[in-house]
């Protein structure tokens, strides 16, 4: 092994932690310009949906298009002067919510995996949550607070963060809060959006968002916080499923991207094998294309699970992120063929950690133009090593 700076005990940085979410309404300035995301309606884009943002990554931002872990996409490097034709584009495209406020409570995601076929109307109870979220009276909920709908028979969403969980168990459709084993049994849609929204409720009259607009459910549970019980059973939901691999499958294809991203040309050739079909934007920032038999090869786009570029994540890094002072992802993509196959690379341009907000073998973090290595562990935690030059990451990845 070679010869690298050991930890000095200090936490890896002190990003900036901004505790709220680009959208389109409400674009957040970076180091490449403004981040517009944009919150695809139950997480699908028609084929003209699809060609329209590919458009418009290319006419005002930069050609790049970026997947996240709430099933959006965003465009990166759009200059404030052009915001609002960008608007009027989103509009024209039908991905724009009516006002901020609205964009703001939108945070719904349900399984890409959701079939007509099944017992419970995915579709119908993120309409219903909708309406009902719009009211003035949940204008104070945190921007990352949000809903999971993930009613099938095997879970496909349990590692996405979600503060209420629509699910399904023995008995039936169920409400859970996150952070709570057990759910309350419902009987249908609006049983279920009902109950969502009496617990929206709770949490926001007992406390649970603090003095800084930030808070979520699974943390007011912790700090003692007891929901008001409906009187029904409580009802565990049912397994997750094996988290579904990248290829072609009987009811369409799970195609990856390498770090989340994927050019305007590779969005349209996806539009094009979807045909009439809507892509699904998954919150594991793949893109399933339902009833796909074929998808056509483009650098972007990976269909092979053991792609070495899936055993890294990294963030814009620099320049596209202020707040990185070390580029990411030409780096991952270096180290990507050295991960061993059953091992996880994290190359985070600062402690925030965008990219994983969870452990992995390997982190690499960057502070102050060089990297710190944090083993079996997130961005935020201590380091092991400091001060790592690209070459030193290497050959402790290869060691
Ligand atoms: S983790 Fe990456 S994207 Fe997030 S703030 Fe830090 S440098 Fe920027």
């Amino acid at each position: 092994m070679r010869a690298v700076p050991r930890s000095t005990g200090l936490p890896a940085s002190a990003p900036d932690v901004k505790g709220w979410c680009p959208g389109a309404h409400t674009p957040m300035m970076s180091g490449d310009g403004l981040v517009v995301r944009v919150r695809p309606w139950l997480g699908e884009l028609s084929t003209t949906q699809a060609l329209g943002l590919a458009g418009l990554a290319q006419t005002y931002g930069t050609g790049v298009l970026e997947l996240t872990s709430r099933a959006n996409v965003q465009v990166r490097g759009i200059a404030e002067e052009d915001h609002g034709r960008v608007l009027d584009v989103l509009d024209a495209l039908e991905l724009l919510d009516e006002s901020a406020a609205a964009e703001h409570v939108r945070n719904i995601i349900l399984t890409p995996y959701r079939a007509q076929s099944d017992a419970f109307d995915h579709e119908a109870m993120a309409a219903a949550l909708m309406a009902g979220l719009l009211r003035p009276d949940y204008a104070a909920l945190p921007s990352k607070f949000g809903f999971v709908i993930d009613a099938q028979d095997q879970r496909h969403l349990q590692g996405i963060s979600g503060d209420i969980r629509i699910e399904r168990g023995s008995s039936g459709v169920l409400v859970r809060l996150d952070g709570k084993a057990e759910g309350w049994s419902v009987a249908n849609v609006d049983e279920a959006t009902e109950l969502a929204l009496t617990l929206v409720s709770w949490f926001l009259a007992s406390g649970g968002v603090g003095s800084d607009g930030r808070g979520r459910m699974a943390r007011h549970l912790e700090n003692g916080a007891v929901p008001p019980l409906p009187d029904t059973p409580s009802v565990t939901p049912f397994e997750t499923a094996k988290r579904r691999q990248e290829g072609m499958a009987q009811d369409g294809a799970i195609v990856a991207l390498a770090f989340g991203q994927l050019s305007a040309a590779a969005l349209t050739a996806l539009a094009d094998a979807a045909g009439e079909e809507p892509l699904r934007i998954t919150p594991h920032r793949t893109v399933f294309v339902p009833n796909a038999t074929t998808v056509p090869a483009h650098p972007d786009l990976i269909l092979e699970p053991n792609d070495p570029l899936l055993r890294v994540t990294a963030c814009p890094g620099a320049p596209g992120c202020s707040q990185a002072s070390v580029p990411t992802r030409g780096l991952a993509r270096r180290l990507a063929g050295h991960v061993p196959i059953d091992r996880h690379l994290h190359v985070s341009g600062c402690a925030k950690g965008c990219a994983k907000s969870v452990a992995c073998d390997y982190t690499l973090v960057g502070r102050g133009g060089t990297f710190d290595l944090v083993e079996h562990g997130a961005a935020w935690d201590e380091a092991t090593r400091t001060g790592l030059s690209p070459d030193d990451a290497l050959a402790l990845i290869e060691d």
